[in-house]
């Protein structure tokens, strides 16, 4: 061995060769011989079994998580982290590292999939595509929390996540003073302008059905040429992709994409960001491309029109959360906010972690399912945790457009005793009261 090189430190002797330290090394005048050179010692951390990050890297989409470098700017950014959950790329990363096996862990299971962290991270760890592969894997190896294959099942059979029947799926048009075009009732239906694709919440669930009824007067109102597939539209799929049953998805969106093909229209309007992901990111690779928008771009495309009807006002201070696949996943930051600042009488308040950084709801990654997985890791709710920022910053109404999270806040003002504090209402909710005072 050249005399200049000493081994050093105690690491294992097959290894030593290659970790040496130079004894005398003086570079522009600054002597940095002997232990200063230590720096150049491996750190402990390559010693580590790989055989958990061998499994998890060897799936496609899973590769990055060996890209991490644990720098850590991640784990502030992650909601579950912020809630308590003790989370982020960075520790599921070191975790690996220390033996854990992700498919058999609830580590694999509390992503929500915001992507908060990709925005940060300079090695483009990417969690959204991670977490599919690695859950997908464990479902087929049926390690699936409970509560989660539930919803599964439920929409395996029924095409929906709360098992109702398709029968039902047009209950909400009862009774309500607009005509409603059910696309497959017609005989021989004729162009419709707009194919609004509905969504199981707004479909199925209370709060959302306030939603489906407040957006059929408005579209009303506006004259908007459109229809329903009804009894046809099934689930879009988005959560159940994201949640590790990549089968599922195909399945409906393949039938979703059979039904649209049935219709003349000219663009397809969603409830809900997860229907416009899906439809917008995922249908195209199934032979479905649209022209899809979220209602509040296709308000705010048509905000004159919308200004011209608002009659009442709603004096109220007016926050509005960012839903992370409507903003970070798709970039719509501006839509859903100029359609608010319309409204007369509206202070438009904004939280501390908005647009880019909003904060997730925790319903989104399957999130919605996952309640009882969360609650065991976590001190709260990311529902709460946002919930308590809009009563910070001195909101009294929390402004959404995704139909997952009127009910999730609603439970949150609920469990952090707000209630008579904050109000949740979806814009098209807010609309369509200043509509109706006219
Ligand atoms: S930001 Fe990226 S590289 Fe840094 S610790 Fe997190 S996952 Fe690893
Ligand atoms: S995607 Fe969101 S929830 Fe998942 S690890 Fe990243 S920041 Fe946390």
């Amino acid at each position: 061995m050249n005399p200049e090189y000493r081994v050093t430190a105690s690491r294992p002797r097959e290894k030593r060769q290659a970790y040496v330290e130079k004894e005398d090394v003086v570079i522009e005048g600054i002597d940095i011989s002997g232990t200063w050179n230590r720096m150049y010692e491996p750190r402990e951390i390559f010693d580590y079994d790989t055989t958990q990050m061998d499994r998890l890297t060897a799936l496609e989409g899973a590769e990055s998580m060996g890209w991490c470098y644990q720098c850590a700017q991640c784990v502030p950014a992650c909601p579950v982290d912020n809630a308590g959950g003790d989370y982020g790329p960075r520790k599921v990363f070191r975790r690996l590292q220390l033996g854990m096996d992700l498919f058999d862990h609830s580590d694999l299971w509390l992503c929500t999939t915001c992507m908060n962290c990709l925005r940060v991270c300079p090695k483009e760890v990417d969690m959204i595509k991670i977490m599919p592969a690695a859950r997908a894997a464990a479902v087929l190896d049926g390690k699936v929390p409970g509560e989660l294959q539930e919803m599964f099942q439920k929409v395996a059979e029924y095409g929906n996540p709360m098992g109702e029947s398709a029968r039902k799926r047009v209950r909400w048009t009862k009774g309500l003073d607009v005509d409603i075009r059910i696309l497959p009732k017609e005989k021989e239906a004729s162009p419709v302008e707009v194919l609004w694709f509905v969504g199981d919440f707004y479909a199925y669930h209370q709060r959302g059905i306030d939603a489906a009824q407040a957006m059929a007067r408005v579209f009303s109102r506006l004259g908007v040429d459109f229809g329903i597939l009804g009894v046809d539209e099934r689930c879009d799929g988005d959560s159940q992709r994201l949640a590790g049953e990549p089968g599922l998805f195909e399945e409906l969106a393949q039938h979703n994409i059979e039904q649209f093909a049935k219709y003349d229209f000219q663009k397809i309007v969603v409830s809900g960001p997860h229907a416009y992901n899906a439809i917008k990111n995922e249908y195209p690779a199934l032979g479905g491309t649209y022209d899809v928008e979220h209602y509040t771009q296709f308000l705010a495309a048509r905000l004159d029109e919308v200004t011209a009807k608002l009659k009442g006002t709603f004096e109220k201070k007016v926050t509005f959360h960012d839903p992370c696949y409507l903003g970070r996943h798709n970039g719509e930051y501006e839509a859903p906010r100029q359609v608010l600042a319309a409204v007369p009488g509206v202070e438009m308040i904004e939280m501390y972690r908005c647009r880019q950084q909003g904060y997730c709801c925790g319903g989104g990654g399957g999130g919605m399912w996952l309640d009882g997985t969360a609650a065991d890791r976590q001190v709260e709710r990311l529902s709460e945790n946002r919930v308590k920022e809009a009563v910070e910053v001195g909101a009294e109404v929390l402004a959404v457009c995704c139909p997952y999270e009127v009910s999730r806040f609603e439970d949150a003002v609920k469990s952090t005793n707000n209630e008579g504090r904050l109000e949740v209402l979806d814009i098209i909710e807010i609309l369509d009261q200043c509509m109706e005072s006219a």
